[in-house]
């Protein structure tokens, strides 16, 4: 039995499972370089919104930007904010919570000491992802390596540390792919289901915007060893919208996460296909999922990643899912102790090492 088995692994080390509390399974917290403008991001403004993107957080310009979040590159670095951070977190505790799994990995600029950091001063516990996001952040070096190494390389931000650190990694993802998957993606999917099949550990990943992808990863991660009873499928609410699909879709057995809670644009720039729901309607979904008996396999988070979203830019922040949705579910037919799965159980169990 290794070391990790029945533990929660934290930037602060290893954590008993019933210490978690409420947990957020998808959240942003910093990245490590504040000039980081996330090219692959930015979308650029429409004709005569320049004024608005040049000073987003200007209250006349909220509007906009909560409708346009991505294009503003003074937006999409969360580092620029870490203070406004690290007060979110001491107010998500009041609020309640507990343990926040911070999904960003090699790609996304990952910054496990900011994240150590706020791991001690607020008292939450910080959960990090080791791995590779989409295809078009992979370095040539990436791209070239095999599936042996980058196995390796997952396995040992988990077991001995990522990016030159000793601070250890407690799940892989959220591992990026896109629509159709690239060959290096699937490479990284492989090595992720190899890496798990090791270590028993969670998995999260990110899928392509198509109600093709989800499934069509669960079979290369099957195929190659994974264990989808720990894996995560991300932002099934712009991926999976109609309800038929999601029900074939769950039938296959991984977590399923609601995570875009707080998001709510009429254009997705990502795909203008997509109408992106509302919480309220996210809400609805959740209740179908728990009528479907569901209610073992469901996360929720907000998936936080853009500085719109703090409160102090006039945002939601982290705990909008426990003062604002958890409310509306109890009078949507998901009960306390359903909610309670959702927010604490699942979480743990997912989190939990073989
Ligand atoms: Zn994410």
């Amino acid at each position: 039995m290794s070391r990790l088995s029945g533990k929660v692994q934290t930037v602060l080390g290893l954590v008993d499972p019933d210490q978690l509390g409420r947990t957020m399974t998808h959240e942003h917290l910093a990245g490590k370089n504040p000039d980081n403008n996330y090219d692959s991001f930015y979308v650029p403004p429409l004709q005569g919104n320049e004024a608005a993107a040049e000073d987003p957080f200007q209250i006349q310009h909220v509007h906009w930007l909560r409708q346009n979040p991505y294009s503003s590159n003074k937006n999409l670095n969360l580092t620029r904010d870490v203070v406004a951070v690290r007060d979110e977190l001491l107010a998500y505790r009041k609020a309640g919570g507990g343990t926040i799994v911070e999904n960003t990995t090699t790609g996304l600029d990952r910054a496990v000491v900011t994240l150590r950091e706020l791991a001690k001063s607020t008292g939450v516990h910080i959960v990090a992802g080791a791995g590779f996001y989409v295809d078009c952040t992979h370095t040539e070096a990436t791209k070239a390596m095999s599936v042996e190494k980058l196995t390796d390389i997952m396995v040992s931000e988990v077991l001995h540390g990522a990016d030159g650190t000793d601070i250890r990694c407690g799940v892989i993802g959220e591992i990026g792919t896109s629509w159709p998957i690239t060959d290096s993606e699937k490479k990284v999917l492989k090595a992720t289901a190899h890496a798990q099949a090791q270590l028993g550990c969670p998995v999260i990943i990110h899928p392509g915007r198509d109600p093709a992808a989800p499934p069509q990863i669960v079979r290369i991660l099957q195929e190659a060893g994974g264990d989808i009873s720990k894996t995560v499928m991300s932002h099934l609410d712009r991926t999976i919208l109609d309800e038929g699909e999601l029900l074939e879709f769950a039938n296959l057995g991984s977590y399923l996460e609601y995570d875009l809670f707080g998001t709510e644009m009429l254009n997705y720039p990502f795909n203008l296909e997509v109408d992106m729901p509302s919480d309220s309607q996210r809400v609805q979904t959740l209740a179908f999922l728990v009528k479907q008996g569901y209610e073992d396999r469901m996360l929720i988070s907000h998936d936080i990643h853009t500085r719109n979203r703090l409160i102090k830019n006039g945002g939601h922040g982290y705990s909008h899912i426990l003062k604002n949705i958890v409310p509306k579910m109890l009078t949507r037919g998901i009960s306390q102790h359903q909610v309670d799965k959702i927010l604490i159980h699942n979480p743990k169990r997912w989190l939990t090492f073989k």
